[in-house]
């Protein structure tokens, strides 16, 4: 199984982070990619890449609301990264639009979501994708790149039918990254993707330290938790979880070209 998308490299994990990689492993998730969100949080992720080659892979982006300031000058950085012939990235994120807590910079975050949607089509890198409050916003500020665009993923999932409908056909060479809510008693996530959502269109993720799965819920999440995802998959479509451990394998293997490992 892969983990596309975790946090592991933050501080919540300072004081036992091989352990959760080793946990990891044990428990068959082989493959770790964690999102960049900040300036601060670039050099943990690229050192913990480092300590666990062929397990845990980079990816470079600004989150939303991670923006400084004035964010150009950490931009070209990124950039200037990407563009390295021999980079480690194998995509650009997380990028995208939150305006859950605050909305009064949607302009700017509209402006660096551009910038690196255009990252991914010239480095030719999946875009990994959070939207939290901004689901029309996000499409109508994607659309215009969605045929050049070479693939990619709405990370963290938790739309309406209405919405993974309109994602899934206006973003054909995008799945959906889905993790612990799936597991919740109230989520509405399961008969969403029941109805609407094919399971190839589909990858598991843990999102740790957050949305840690049942029976977990509001602990820190880590990889090792995510077969309980795959599990709930499973009871949702009617297939074995090593079905599912396949099909979203396959799924990311795709999505992420620059995957070189059989995970
Ligand atoms: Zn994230």
């Amino acid at each position: 199984m892969i983990d596309t998308h975790t946090h592991i490299y933050g501080e919540e994990f300072d004081a036992d982070r091989s352990a959760v990689v080793a946990r990891a492993l044990e428990a068959g998730v082989k493959t770790l990619l964690l999102p960049n969100i900040a300036a601060d949080s670039w050099q943990p992720m690229l050192d913990l890449c480092a300590a666990h080659p062929g397990v845990c892979f980079p990816m470079l982006g600004l989150h939303p609301t991670d923006l400084p300031d004035n964010p150009s000058e950490l931009l070209d950085r990124m950039e200037q990264a990407l563009a390295a012939p021999d980079h480690p990235y194998v995509a650009v994120g997380e990028v995208g639009i939150d305006l859950y807590w605050d909305d009064s910079r949607a302009a700017e975050q509209v402006e660096a979501l551009k910038r690196q949607a255009e990252w991914a089509i010239r480095f030719d890198l999946p875009l990994v994708i959070h939207s939290r409050s901004a689901h029309r916003l996000l499409v109508d500020t994607l659309l215009p790149y969605a045929d050049r665009l070479p693939g990619g993923i709405f990370h963290c999932f938790g739309g309406t039918p209405e919405e993974a409908e309109e994602l899934l056909a206006r973003f054909p060479r995008f799945v959906l990254g889905i993790g612990g809510v799936l597991t919740f008693k109230k989520s509405t996530l399961p008969e969403t993707l029941k109805t609407k959502v094919p399971l190839s269109r589909i990858v598991l993720e843990t999102d740790a330290p957050y949305l840690a799965p049942t029976p977990h819920r509001g602990k820190r999440n880590e990889p090792a938790y995510l077969p309980l995802v795959a599990q709930k998959l499973a009871e949702i479509y009617g297939v074995t979880v090593a079905e599912v451990a396949e099909v979203t394998t396959t799924t990311a293997l795709s999505v992420f070209p620059r995957l070189s490992v059989r995970a």
